[in-house]
């Protein structure tokens, strides 16, 4: 590990001065950068402590809820109106890591956790996210859990978040502090894909402070975060899916679809959307929306199977929602 100095921010705004030091990070609760600088994958020059900062839950004015950057992701998956308005960002969460790393690992830090790719965290491999320009092992190598949407030549990483595919299909907002002032990002737009440039990961400017992610009040509906993995708990996600549907007189009135663990950010199903409003709540429509979502995806040799594991996890969650809406 490389040295460092450690900084423990009283505010946002005393975050953001110590932030524009050259070489400075934001330590959330350093379950993932800890490891990283540990692997000597990262390495800053300061640590910026920010998990004093934005430690709340609040409903917001428009009955919404806004939840603070450096609440614990424990926190989040506990908190009563997570629980009963947005039950599947609950499910999401508890669906990743362990109760430990829940414990300690924050909002903001677990939207910008870094891919779980193994040539990313090997320095003897070809990595184009972690050495640019020196090429991409998983290309033809290991790449089982790799991407099968908006992958390029240059990287096929995927995103691992859970929570972030829960807040994608929640149309959240990510709210960030910067030297220019604060802005309104849209989840689905803060996570950017590989192109050329797979060392860029978001959309955040340098010394950007996350400081919370906003929902909307309006979730209609039944909702859903199922997670396909090799291990019953305690793996990332192959295929996982957040999605919400609402079904009135046995048509499609409203749906929100977002996959994990199939693109570098959380893939919002939008073609697979488009086709189901509207639609009759059928096992026929659901397949067929499923369809053409995924005639857009590329498998590679080791992760194909991922585009039939998608199809049968929208449709068989589709299925379960609609009927659940049929019973009352
Ligand atoms: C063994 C293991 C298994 C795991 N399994 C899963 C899983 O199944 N599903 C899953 O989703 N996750 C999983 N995780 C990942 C875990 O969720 C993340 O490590 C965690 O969410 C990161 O949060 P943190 O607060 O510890 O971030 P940190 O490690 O502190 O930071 C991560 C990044 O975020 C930046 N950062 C932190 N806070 C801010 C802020 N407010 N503004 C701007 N930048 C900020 C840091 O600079 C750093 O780049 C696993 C982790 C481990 C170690
Ligand atoms: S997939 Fe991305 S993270 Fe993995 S080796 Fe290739 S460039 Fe690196």
């Amino acid at each position: 590990m490389n040295p460092f100095t450690y900084e423990r921010a009283a505010d946002a705004q005393a975050a953001l001065t110590l932030g524009a030091r050259p070489g400075a990070k934001y330590l959330g609760g350093g379950t993932n950068l800890v490891d990283l600088m540990r692997e000597t994958i990262e390495h800053p020059v300061v640590l910026v402590d920010v998990t004093r900062l934005s430690r709340e839950i609040a409903e917001t004015d428009d009955g919404g809820l806004r939840i603070g950057a450096g609440v614990k992701n424990t926190a989040v998956a506990a908190d009563r109106l997570v629980r009963e308005r947005y039950p599947l960002l609950a499910e999401s969460i508890l669906a990743g890591a362990s109760a430990q790393i829940r414990n300690m690992a924050t909002v903001g830090g677990n939207l910008l956790q870094r891919t779980r790719c193994g040539y990313f965290y090997d320095d003897a491999a070809h990595c184009n996210k972690r050495a640019p320009g020196s090429g991409c092992d998983a290309l033809d190598g290991f790449n089982r859990m790799h991407a099968i949407f908006g992958a390029s030549e240059a990287c096929v990483a995927t995103h691992p978040s859970d929570m972030a595919v829960a807040l994608a299909a929640l149309d959240a907002m990510v709210t960030v502090e910067g030297p220019q002032g604060a802005r309104d990002i849209p989840l689905t737009d803060f996570h950017v894909l590989p192109g050329d440039t797979p060392q860029i990961e978001t959309v955040l400017a340098a010394g950007e402070l996350i400081t919370a992610v906003t929902l909307p009040p309006d979730v209609r509906g039944r909702s859903r975060y199922r997670k396909v993995r090799d291990r019953a708990s305690y793996a990332f996600a192959l295929v996982s899916l957040a999605a919400v549907l609402e079904v009135q007189d046995g048509v499609v009135k409203y749906v929100r679809l977002a996959l994990g663990g199939v693109a570098h950010k959380p893939w919002r199903a939008k073609a697979a959307e488009a086709a189901l409003l509207g639609a009759p709540a059928t096992e026929a429509a659901f397949r067929q929306a499923a369809q053409a979502e995924l005639a857009s995806a590329r498998g590679l040799q080791g992760n194909a199977f991922k585009i039939g594991l998608s199809e049968r996890l929208i449709v068989d969650t589709l299925v379960k929602l609609a009927a659940l809406q049929e019973q009352r």
